[in-house]
């Protein structure tokens, strides 16, 4: 795999073998995970939805105050990584940018950012997904909440969770007893034959195919209590490597259809409109 590079002693940017680009030690994305990052989808050798990815990576840069990532020196390493990786069919690509190095137990390096392109392969999107409620919270007040940040060690320990019940993704709840998302995911459900999602004040990640389902597709933002997810007559998660995928099971229960006719609605709409725009 090769990767772009800039910062940490690689100056505007450099492809390198992955093996090669390496990140000093005391990087405060290693030591405190004072970084944030984005998941981009490549499709056909192109970013899916990059200017979306790119102003929520300065959203999240922002809300961690660090300084505002130079976005046209990144699309350019994300072009230059897609390229140096155009065997590579359904492209994750991956945005990282951290503090950059500084001292052991300063706050803020005060130095240059790092900033690491990386492209990876997308496994297979399972026809379905089975999830399980992880049994503690997600603050939705929380300093960290809807930024994609590097410290997601909490993602990490929630989707173990499910994975140790045969599921492929985790769902929290907020403090507030309301649905939130799940570790890489939005989530939304069919309740009375309406398409609802929790709103941002729940917690959940501005998910960039979920307000593209919300755009194309129609929907409201409402807050869900838990227990409504027994009355959903579907389900499904959103997120960049999965688009919109049905949920089969939550804790072991089987939803009465999946997909059913909103969810394959919504399937169709995304594939359709994501086909006729690389940059919606
Ligand atoms: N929620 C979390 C916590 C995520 O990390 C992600 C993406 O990885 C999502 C939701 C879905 O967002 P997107 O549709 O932009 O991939």
């Amino acid at each position: 795999m090769r990767v772009w590079i800039a910062g940490a002693g690689f100056g505007r940017g450099r492809v390198l073998d992955a093996e090669e680009a390496r990140v000093p030690a005391l990087d405060h994305g290693i030591t405190v995970g004072d970084g944030v990052f984005e998941t981009v989808k490549g499709v056909g050798g192109e970013p899916f939805a990059l200017t979306r990815h790119l102003r929520r990576l300065a959203r999240s840069a922002a809300g961690i105050g660090l300084p505002s990532p130079d976005l046209d020196l990144i699309a350019d390493g994300v072009r230059q990584a897609m390229d140096a990786n155009s065997d590579i069919q359904a492209a994750r690509v991956r945005i990282t940018v951290t503090d950059g190095p500084g001292p052991l137990g300063s706050t803020r390096s005060g130095g240059e950012p790092t900033y690491i392109v990386a492209v990876g392969e997308f496994g297979e999107i399972a026809p379905t997904a089975d999830v399980a409620v992880v049994p503690w919270t997600r603050n939705e007040n929380d300093v960290l909440s809807g930024l994609k940040t590097t410290s997601y060690a909490g993602n990490v320990v929630a989707l173990d969770y499910a994975r140790q019940r045969d599921c492929a993704e985790a769902i929290f709840a907020n403090t507030a007893g309301n649905l939130c998302e799940g570790t890489g995911s939005n989530i939304f459900l069919v309740l009375d034959g309406r398409l609802v999602t929790p709103p941002l004040s729940a917690g959940p990640l501005a998910g960039i195919t979920r307000e593209l389902v919300l755009e194309w597709a129609g929907g409201d933002e409402a807050d869900i209590p838990m227990a409504a997810l027994a009355d959903a007559s579907e389900a499904f998660l959103t997120g960049t490597g999965r688009d919109v995928q049905p949920i089969r099971m939550v804790d072991g229960r089987a939803l009465p259809a999946a997909p059913g006719p909103v969810t394959r609605k919504t399937m169709e709409v995304f594939t359709e409109r994501g086909a006729s725009d690389m940059d919606p």
